[in-house]
């Protein structure tokens, strides 16, 4: 059972500024770390692997220092990784992003499971899993909150709906993007680190190892999405004193929340 795991470095911190113009954050000179709901990705890899046995690569898209999150995972257990980095994927949205992935998972082309984590904490979009996945022409389940088997052609998996919890069977290969405690995540390991350290390589694959190596379709340029405006969240202190009996209180804090278009 060969598995692919996705996993992004996002800004260590909550001060990033946000180029005004273009909507980009400036990422440059802060603090990084790995996505920490791509840890659970990781996670269910390495549980997978030990049951099922083959191998994990880890991939990314990102700046050349991206592959610091790669050795991370190297610590976790994780066999190779590969980071996809190119100036030319700068600017890139989540199509772009998706896209870019696609064709490193081309590449690499040797598995049954693709993991990738629900979100992210910078983008958030929770869109990039399902995305790549269209892009491969392969099944994909999202909020996928346990593994409940694996068989040779498929995989059954319980999806964590807001509601209701469903169960699903798809073929392999297929993608599944996993919710926050599906396993508990393991720490990266000392004896691991001594192991990897100077052992491993990174494989980095930019445009031209590709094979759609159109420039039009990677980064700014592939990127339909138009940021309008960004801005900080409005903080308001206004304050309403509402008076009455309860079921006035009631009716009128219904008739606020519906009028502020929180209902
Ligand atoms: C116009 C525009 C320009 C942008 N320019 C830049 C830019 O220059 N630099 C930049 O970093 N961001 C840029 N972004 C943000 C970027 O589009 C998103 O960060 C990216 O598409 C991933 O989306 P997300 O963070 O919402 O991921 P989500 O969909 O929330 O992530 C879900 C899962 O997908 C996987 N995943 C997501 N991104 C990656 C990745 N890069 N590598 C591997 N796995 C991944 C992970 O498993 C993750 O848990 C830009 C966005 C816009 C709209």
């Amino acid at each position: 059972m060969n598995t692919i795991v996705c996993i992004k470095q996002v800004p260590g911190t909550t001060s990033v500024e946000v180029d005004p113009g273009t909507g980009v954050l400036k990422r440059e000179g802060i603090e990084a770390k790995m996505n920490p709901y791509d840890l659970f990705a990781l996670e269910t890899a390495l549980q997978i692997k030990e049951v099922k046995g083959g191998a994990i690569t880890s991939i990314t898209m990102g700046p050349p220092q991206a592959g610091e999150i790669i050795y991370e995972s190297f610590y976790m257990g994780v066999d190779e990784g590969y980071v996809l980095t190119d100036r030319k994927f700068a600017g890139a949205d989540v199509v772009a992003t998706s896209y870019t992935l696609s064709q490193g998972i081309r590449k690499i082309s040797n598995y049954d499971l693709i993991i990738c984590g629900k979100q992210t904490t910078d983008g958030d979009t929770a869109q990039v899993g399902p995305e790549v996945a269209e892009f491969l022409g392969i099944p994909h389940v999202a909020n996928v909150g346990k593994i409940l088997n694996i068989g040779k052609d498929s995989i059954t998996v319980q999806m964590n709906m807001e509601e209701t919890l469903e169960i699903q069977s798809i073929k392999l290969p297929c993608l599944i993007t996993v919710e926050k405690d599906i396993y508990t995540p393991r720490l990266p390991s000392y004896k691991k680190k001594i192991q990897t350290k100077d052992k491993k390589q990174l494989n980095y694959l930019s445009i031209k190892d590709f094979t759609d190596s159109n420039e039009q379709n990677y980064g700014l340029n592939g990127s339909p999405t138009q940021v309008e405006r960004i801005f900080p969240p409005e903080v308001s202190k206004e304050k309403i004193m509402l008076e009455g009996t309860s079921e006035d209180l009631s009716e009128k804090i219904f008739s606020l929340l519906v009028e502020k278009k929180f209902m």
